[in-house]
């Protein structure tokens, strides 16, 4: 499925008859809730392995249902997706995101994070969204640097190119790109250094084989693969770290950032600002 490997688990789904039903109705709902604001974003800081200021945050979006309560994106994304409501939903997001990392930056220019937002290979195959993205940008007033798009493998694999043109195009205006989920779907490492990329990210799955029972090899196929991404010259972020032994095993791995439950979790607005202003206070 196309959600496989998103977020840290596969997802497991035994009530998928009664769900398919509801997939179809909810995903019609997506224009209408829109309008009326049920989306909203929760933000997860990206920290250093070594040193402590927050360096990005992941804007995650939400859906507040008036009858179903708030779901996840892994319910909602990929119906989105297949209807083409995704158009619309993105650029909601990367504008919620934006607006806010502009405000965050307006408090506090210099200690103010990297805004990172999921971007769907639906929406970067479209012509628009180049100059959508470029708009926001200039609307909001955030400089192109500090702005940070995760895709997947999926993103960068159309064959006409246009969606290759549209990141070399963002990634020379300054905007970083980052490899999402890295070590799930093909994860062919040769390619990797043709793409315009500043940061790959290992998915959750491969850093949830760090525990006390892994065997040699998960280390050794781990650091290789940090070691790869930085001999291309990019950052490597480590998304699901969930225990010490994992942070410990990381850096000494020399990945360089990491996000997950150990860390924080994803957190509101307001709960980054506070993260933000006690980080002024250190
Ligand atoms: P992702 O990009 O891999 O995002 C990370 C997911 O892992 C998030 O789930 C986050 O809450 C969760 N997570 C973070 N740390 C931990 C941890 O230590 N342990 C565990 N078990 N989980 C952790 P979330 O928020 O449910 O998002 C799931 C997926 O939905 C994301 O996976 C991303 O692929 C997609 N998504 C989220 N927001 C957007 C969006 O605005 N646009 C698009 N296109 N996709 C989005
Ligand atoms: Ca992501
Ligand atoms: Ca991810």
């Amino acid at each position: 499925a196309k959600s496989a490997g998103r977020g840290c688990y596969a997802v497991f789904d035994p009530a998928r008859g009664r769900r398919e039903h509801a997939r179809a109705e909810l995903s019609a709902a997506i224009p209408e809730a829109l309008a009326a604001g049920e989306f909203f974003l929760d933000y997860q800081p990206i920290v250093p392995l070594s040193g402590d200021r927050i360096d990005a945050v992941e804007a995650l979006v939400r859906w507040r249902h008036p009858d179903l309560g708030v779901l996840s994106p892994v319910e909602f994304i990929d119906l989105a997706e297949d209807d083409g409501h995704i158009m619309a939903l993105g650029a909601y997001v990367l504008m919620q995101a934006c607006r806010a990392a502009r405000r965050w930056y307006d408090l506090d220019p210099e200690g103010a994070p990297i805004i990172s937002v999921n971007v769907s290979a639906v929406e970067v195959a479209d012509p628009s969204w180049l100059t959508r993205v470029e708009k926001t940008l200039t609307e909001t007033g955030i400089p192109p640097h500090r702005l940070q798009l995760e895709l997947t493998e999926r993103a960068f694999m159309a064959d006409d190119g246009g969606p290759l043109a549209a990141l070399r195009a963002l990634a020379d205006a300054g905007v970083r790109i980052a490899l999402d989920d890295f070590g799930t779907g093909y994860s062919n490492l040769a390619y990797l250094g043709q793409l315009p990329l500043q940061v790959v990210k290992l998915a959750g799955p491969f850093v949830q084989r760090i525990r006390d029972s892994a065997g040699a090899t998960d280390f050794v196929v781990l650091e290789s693969i940090v070691g790869l991404t930085h001999a291309l010259g990019f950052t490597a972020t480590a998304e699901c770290v969930e225990t010490r032994f994992q942070a410990e095993q990381l850096r000494a791995l020399h990945c360089d950032t990491a996000q997950g439950w150990y860390f924080h979790r994803p957190l509101t607005e307001e709960g980054v600002t506070e993260l933000l202003e006690g980080q002024r206070r250190d």
